[in-house]
């Protein structure tokens, strides 16, 4: 897919921060945490790209970046080609201003609660975003565009619905109500940030299940980013989309959700898959997990070469020292593993021993 058919596409993406421990530490050199890594990624038109990762491996950070709600320290985000940042810092010459940016590029969090205002009904807190982005429309227009979305969305009768105020809403309704605030927009990519998370396990499907129905009549895309491999399996297998991995700030695979799932070529992505029982793929009779270390090494000192040697059991010399391409291997799939390149000089060097699991973080990559 290339960058003019996606919605929003970002290139050689690093986000980087600054990071202090405490009071103590403010005059000595600021640590450097990696959130975000050489990311390349489009997000194509009505599709879904559900980016699945361990807590802390940057994946709400990349989220955000999609979204031009966080700047980049390197690399570009653009929107339909035109960049972001440039539009955002009122660049000359923009083809799209930012407002339609913004008004394109809506997000729904993971608690719903606390991104509604506790003392608005339903209907207050949908009017807002309708009085500036529609504010040709009347208020009855208004008023029945957000009555049809609420009966879209099962909160039916919406005349019942529409007066309520948060408190009096579920958790599942409550996101309801932030799925519609975001829909009113006619968005172009929604990010949905861990938003079935907070929800009951019976109620999770049935979220999913809404937010698939309305992709594809509203032709948005979602950006999918979850913890849980079984979340984001059933989202991105649904609507035939892809599934990103994740770890320590970099993607190491992404391809077609259920053909990485399959036949996952990266030592991560077994892991996850090991750690996940309930998928319906098998994962054949392993009954270890297939990690050498359990520690997720510090983001602020990741290890050199391939980031995620200090756990693979598959890792040589080579991995050490190297660092990973993405290798593309074919069928709209790449891994940042060299195991993926059959002339790599990976497998001409040694196994790491297990005791050096762990003892080269920060080293000096090449
Ligand atoms: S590059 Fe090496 S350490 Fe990294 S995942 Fe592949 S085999 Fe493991």
């Amino acid at each position: 897919m290339s960058g003019n058919d996606s919605v929003v596409s970002l290139r050689d993406v690093d986000v980087h921060f600054e990071n202090r421990r405490g009071m103590l530490d403010l005059f000595g050199e600021p640590e450097t945490v990696h959130a975000v890594d050489d990311i390349t990624l489009d997000i194509p038109e009505n599709d879904v790209v559900a980016v699945i990762g361990e807590s802390g491996c940057g994946k709400t950070t990349l989220g955000k970046t999609a979204l031009g709600l966080q700047r980049p320290t390197n690399g570009t985000v653009s929107f339909r080609g035109q960049d972001v940042w440039e539009a955002r810092d009122g660049a000359d010459d923009v083809d799209i201003p930012y407002d339609d940016i913004r008004r394109a590029l809506q997000i729904i969090h993971q608690d719903p609660g606390s991104s509604l205002n506790p003392n608005q009904t339903v209907m207050a807190t949908l009017l807002q975003p309708l009085k500036r982005w529609k504010p040709d429309l009347s208020r009855q227009e208004k008023e029945a565009r957000i009555l049809g979305m609420l009966q879209e969305v099962g909160m039916t009768p919406a005349e019942d619905y529409a007066y309520r105020f948060p408190h009096q809403l579920s958790g599942g309704e409550q996101q309801r109500t932030a799925l519609v605030r975001a829909l009113l927009m006619e968005p172009d990519l929604i990010l949905a940030d861990e938003a079935v998370s907070a929800l009951d396990v019976s109620l999770r499907v049935e979220m999913m299940d809404l937010m698939l129905e309305l992709q594809e009549q509203f032709d948005t895309s979602f950006l999918f980013i979850s913890h849980n491999l079984s979340n984001a399996r059933y989202l991105a297998g649904q609507a035939d989309g892809r599934l990103a991995i994740m770890y320590l700030g970099e993607i190491v695979e992404i391809g077609p959700c259920e053909e990485v799932l399959a036949d996952p070529h990266h030592p991560y992505t077994k892991v996850l898959k090991w750690a996940t029982p309930d998928l319906e793929v098998k994962h054949g009779d392993i009954e270890d997990p297939p990690v050498r270390g359990v520690d997720i090494p510090d983001p602020t000192n990741p290890p050199s070469g391939c980031r995620f040697h200090t756990r693979c059991p598959e890792a040589r010399d080579h991995c050490v020292r190297t660092s990973v391409p993405s290798i593309d291997v074919g069928e709209d799939r790449n891994v940042a593993c060299f195991r993926a390149d059959e002339d790599s000089e990976y497998w001409d060097t040694h196994p790491l021993p297990d005791e050096t699991a762990g003892d080269t973080g920060g080293e000096e990559t090449t």
